[in-house]
This record gives C-alpha cells, sequence and structure tokens, in this order.
C-alpha cells in the first residue's frame, strides 16, 4: 500500500460543519495532528487516534514547518493513516498546498479535504450574503499578513466593487483602513468584525471603513475574526438570526 496522508480541512469551529469525507478520514486515522484553530470537539470522529497538536503553541516553535513535514513523512512511511487537520480549508491560507507538494516530492500520496473556510462561515453565521444580486458581484479573499511584508494592491481591492473578507486583519487595521481609504474607498463603507465565528463564543461587531479601528478597539476585537467589507456588510438577513437563535 502507497504511504498517504489526508489534508483535511476541520471548518470554522462549528463541529457540524465538518465535511462527511473529513468525518470518514478521521475515523480511518492513527495519527491526526492539528493545527490551533481547530476545535478539539472534531476530535470525537477519531477516539482512537493519537493527537498530535503541532500550531504554534503546540510545541514546535523553531521551524514549524520542517518539523511537520517530516513527522508527516515518518508516520506515512510507517504505513500509518495521517491525517493533517487544519482549521477552516486546507488551502485557504492553510499552507495545504505546501504541504501536498513538499510530501508528494518525497513519494506520499496526498489526498486533500475541503472545510469550510472561517470566512465564508463568519458571514452566512451574521446573515451577510457575500455576493448579492446588483450589490456586490464578486468576493475577494485577503490576507492582510505576509512573510516577507509585501503589500496587497489595496487601490484595486479598493475599486473592484466586490466583497473583500479579510483574514488575519486584526493587527493590521489601521493600515487596512488608511490603505483602502487612500485607495479610493468610501468611508462609510459597511463593514463587519465576526470574531469566533460559527463557535458559540462568536461576537460581531457592525462598523464602517473610516471606523473600524476605533470600533474594534472599543469591542476589545481578538483574533481569530475576519473582517468583511462592502455594501453587504450592513445586511442582516433573518435567515441566519432563525438559525442562530
Ligand atoms: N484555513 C483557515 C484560515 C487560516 S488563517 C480557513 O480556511 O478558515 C487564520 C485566520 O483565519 C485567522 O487569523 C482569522 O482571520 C481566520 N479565522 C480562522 N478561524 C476563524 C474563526 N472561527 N472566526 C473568525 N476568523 C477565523
Amino acid at each position: 500500500m502507497n504511504a498517504k496522508v489526508w489534508l483535511v480541512g476541520a471548518g470554522p469551529g462549528d463541529p457540524e460543519l465538518l465535511t462527511l469525507k473529513a468525518v470518514k478520514a478521521l475515523n480511518q486515522a492513527d495519527i491526526v495532528m492539528i493545527d490551533d484553530l481547530v476545535n478539539p470537539a472534531v476530535l470525537e470522529h477519531c477516539p482512537t487516534a493519537r493527537i498530535m497538536p503541532v500550531g504554534k503553541r503546540g510545541g514546535c516553535r523553531s521551524t514549524p514547518q520542517a518539523f511537520i513535514h517530516r513527522l508527516m513523512l515518518r508516520y506515512a512511511r510507517q504505513g500509518k493513516c495521517v491525517v493533517r487537520l487544519k482549521g477552516g480549508d486546507p488551502c485557504i491560507f492553510g499552507r495545504g498546498s505546501e504541504e501536498a507538494d513538499w510530501l508528494q516530492q518525497h513519494g506520499i500520496e496526498v489526498e486533500m479535504v475541503n472545510g469550510i473556510t472561517a470566512g465564508l462561515a463568519g458571514a452566512t453565521n451574521c446573515g451577510i450574503p457575500l455576493t448579492l444580486r446588483g450589490v456586490a458581484r464578486g468576493v475577494t479573499l485577503v490576507t492582510a499578513h505576509t512573510q516577507d511584508d509585501s503589500s496587497l494592491n489595496w487601490a484595486a481591492l479598493a475599486q473592484g466593487g466586490t466583497t473583500l473578507v479579510v483574514y488575519m486583519g486584526v493587527a493590521k487595521l489601521p493600515e487596512i483602513r488608511e490603505s483602502l481609504l487612500v485607495g479610493g474607498m468610501r468611508g462609510d463603507m459597511p463593514v463587519a468584525l465576526i470574531e469566533n465565528a460559527s463557535l458559540p463564543q462568536q461576537r460581531e461587531c457592525r462598523s464602517s471603513l473610516a471606523a473600524m479601528h476605533q470600533d474594534a478597539l472599543d469591542f476589545k476585537l481578538k483574533s481569530p475574526a475576519i473582517l468583511v467589507i462592502g455594501e453587504v456588510a450592513s445586511q442582516q438577513q433573518q435567515a441566519a438570526i432563525a438559525i442562530s437563535a
């Protein structure tokens, strides 16, 4: 049998948002390597597996990525069923493709399982449709955090007319605000700041581009949170409220 690793999305937090395919992979797992943002409640699907936390707080602070790669390789070569479980979707700011490439280069078969990404779940749970006929013709997922400090083309994003969903943006609110304002976005553009999306402790703060930094401070916004920036961020559809009530 070929050595194989499953790269699995655990979804945004709510264990009911796990896919059936993820549950199946967890059921078969001998080893489950989990990131910080994975809700431990999903581990009920792999009661006999060995659980290895490998997130930043999981004890591999120095060269985490190389360490994780080697662990996956070692266990897969031992014939173990390895599941690499990541928050949200493995390929949305999750380094899923990096890990898949590396494993494949080392002769390991990889199977990727999608998860529901935090931005989509957060918006839905707050009653925000990320696309809306006549209002938002698209949605752009971006991160404000880059390894090399390179900058996004914020002016293009400001003028693109799509809803922006920003990941890892909590510490960068002043820069995001400034860049979008300079790029031509209106100061009263609606913004929703959504913390702990899909979890019982989910909180949301509605604001505007101009006010979002001060509002986030007053609200004591903490990571993990996503920002939804665009006309749709003023929406609060009843369906979502009824479901979460
Ligand atoms: N692969 C993940 C994203 C990992 S990057 C996904 O698809 O969701 C980490 C960032 O994701 C956090 O800084 C935050 O911006 C966002 N995030 C992850 N889980 C979240 C949650 N439950 N609520 C709000 N934001 C979340």
